[in-house]
Formats: structure tokens, sequence, C-alpha cells
């Protein structure tokens, strides 16, 4: 059913591109042939090849096709200038970052670059800029299992919901926080600043769920850290055993474990400085809904928890923020805007945080 529309759309998407080249075509002979145009003189040039703007790129633009065609653009001219470490990170994070631009095109072009570069010696790789958030890669072998999931992960919709009102609603909620539209279910206490303005989440994979792979968690686990960073701080993924020296780092250890019977897939504990993932809870979801993208939900849910250690103890009342909830026990719901119905078998949620979310974030870190 899914990949069934998913196919569809790709075909869409394929007889568009065939009528665009057509036009091209036609129109060569009257230009200048075989002058090498650049695809968007306006984009400003940079010396080198980085993985952040790369993915600023990205999340700049809504339209899938646009993505995708800036996409590529961006790694024909950037790609050969790339160390290993930036385009290991794109790697890593393209299928993320892109969501349904990352096409099979885009998933190539990034592969055979990768496979063009050579490792350097040291498998843990740590920018040592300190004007930017360090990049830092998965250690260890990457097996193709892992990066398949991590793919799949951004494809949340399919053509029809993308189509659907809700959707383009729901996308616009994401992007945008009207006056007003920050409110809080006044369920915890006063939002506050950050815990510390750089911290550092620690994963250990152990315990994890049969079908997780460690890649996959780091890189949704990256996701949420590098999309919170909007907020002002400076959030970065180690792996627990590349960590060797931890004196002078405010850690944050993300772990899976059932021992605090949590009932649900996270949690957040500020005291202990835990951000805790329930393997049980996990595969009850998967029992309950073998449809469901299990890694999305996981993305969902780190984000969530996340955004609790920048600040923000209590739970946001507009459906769509990443640190929502949808309804209290006392019946009362989540509000979307224009008095939007939440659709149904339909997570509403952002994946990561919204304008909003870093909105209400900022508003608590500024003074
Ligand atoms: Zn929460």
């Amino acid at each position: 059913m899914f990949f069934t529309h998913h196919n569809s759309f790709f075909l869409k998407n394929r007889s568009q591109m065939a009528v665009v080249l057509l036009l091209a075509f036609a129109l060569l002979p009257s230009g200048a042939p075989g002058q090498a145009k650049n695809p968007v003189p306006e984009e400003k040039v940079y010396p080198l090849c980085k993985a952040e703007d790369f993915r600023a790129m990205a999340y700049s633009i809504n339209d899938v096709q646009a993505r995708e065609k800036r996409a590529l653009e961006w790694l024909g001219r950037y790609g050969k200038d790339c160390s290993y470490n930036e385009i290991e990170a794109i790697r890593s994070n393209v299928a993320v970052w892109l969501g349904t631009a990352d096409t099979d095109k885009v998933h190539q072009t990034v592969k055979e670059l990768h496979l063009n570069k050579k490792p350097p010696p040291s498998t843990l790789e740590v920018s040592k800029s300190t004007t930017t958030a360090p990049v830092i890669a998965p250690s260890g072998s990457i097996d193709t299992t892992a990066t398949k999931k991590v793919k799949r992960l951004p494809n949340k919709v399919d053509e029809k919901t993308a189509a659907s009102k809700e959707y383009s609603l729901r996308d616009s909620e994401i992007a945008q926080c009207l006056p007003n539209e920050i409110a809080n279910w006044n369920d915890g206490a006063k939002d506050t600043k950050m815990l510390s303005p750089s911290m550092v989440y620690v994963y250990e994979h152990q315990g994890a769920p049969a079908g997780v792979s460690e890649d996959a968690v780091f890189s949704v686990l990256q996701q949420a850290a590098s999309a919170w960073d909007q907020c002002g701080g400076q959030n970065t993924v180690m792996l627990k055993r590349d960590l060797f020296d931890a004196k002078g780092i405010f850690k944050i250890a993300v772990q899976w474990n059932d021992d605090d019977k949590l009932g649900t897939i996270g949690l957040a504990n500020i005291t202990k400085k835990t951000l805790t993932l329930s393997p049980e809870a996990f595969v009850n979801l998967k029992k309950a809904n073998a449809n469901r993208n299990l890694m999305e939900t996981l993305q969902m849910v780190v984000s969530h928890e996340v955004g609790h250690f920048q600040g923000m103890t209590s739970h946001s009342r507009r459906c769509v923020d990443v640190l929502s909830y949808y309804s209290n026990d006392a019946g009362e719901k989540c509000f979307i805007r224009d008095n939007g119905v939440m659709p149904k078998n339909f997570e509403y949620r952002s994946l990561l945080p919204t304008a909003c979310d870093i909105q209400r974030c900022r508003m608590a870190n500024s003074n």
C-alpha cells in the first residue's frame, strides 16, 4: 500500500522531469551551446564543502522537487571538494535532511562521492572548529541494512496525504509560529534556561530493541540535537564507546532500559541527566501498529526529550509542536491553527522542533 503510493509519486516526478528536459533541449540552439551555466547564480560560492551548509540548504526549501534539484546542484558543485568527514556526515544524514527529496539519484550521487574519498586514520571525527557545531561521524562499520532503515526514515507521508489540506496546514504550522500560538498545557514548571549552553548526548546502544541499528539511533539523535541548536545552544552526539575523556563535558546519557517502567517510549530525567528509551514500549508499539514507521516515532520522541533538556518542562498545547501532547485526562485537546481538525491515523506532531518550539526555547533562554 505504502510502496504503491510511493512509486506513483516518483513516476509522476519522472514524467514531469521528461517535459522539463524536452523544453531545455528545444531552447538549446538559440542559447549558447556548450557553455556551462551556473545553475544557481545568486548563491554564494563557498570554497569548501560543508555538511552543515548542505543541511541548511535542505531545511530551507519546503518543495520536494526544488529541494532535490538544489541538492543535486549542490553536490555537483561542492561534492568533489568534500573531505571524508563532510561527505560522511552528508551520507549519514541525507535521508533525514532531504526527506522525500532523497531520491535514488541523490542517494547514488552521495554514495559515489563517498566511495571516492578515503577515510582518515582515526575513526572518530570531531571537527576542531569552534565556530560551528562539531560533526561527529558514527564510528565502526556501517552495514547496509542500517543505512536503508535511515533512508526510509523521512518518508512520513504518501502522495495523497501530502496533497491533503491537513498536510499543507501542518507544514506551515511547522515552519511558522504566529503570535499567540505559543501556549502550554501548564503541566510542568515554568520554562528555564537550558541545562548547559553546550551539551553532549552520549549514546549507548546496549539494550536497544532488535532491528534498531546503532547508526539509525545515532542519526536520529543527531537530527534532534542539531535542530535544537537553533535555540542557541550547542548539542552534539557521541557514542559512549568513543568517549575517552569526559572531563569538562556536560553529558546527557542516552540509554535503553526498562528499569523505570516508563510506559512511554522516552523519558528525560533532568536531575539525573539521562534520556531513557524503553525497548518494551518500542516493541509494543511495533506489535500494535505494524505499518507505522517506528524510526519516525523514535525521531519525534527523541526530539521531544531533547527539548526538555533545553529548559522546557511543560508541554505545548499546539498539536504540531514536538513538545506537545494531544489531550489530557479531562478530555481537553491540543489545538491546530484555524480550528483545524486532527487527521485520523496520522501523527500530526512534527518530527523535529517547530518554529514555535524554537521560539519558546529562545524566549526561555534569552534573559
Ligand atoms: Zn515530555
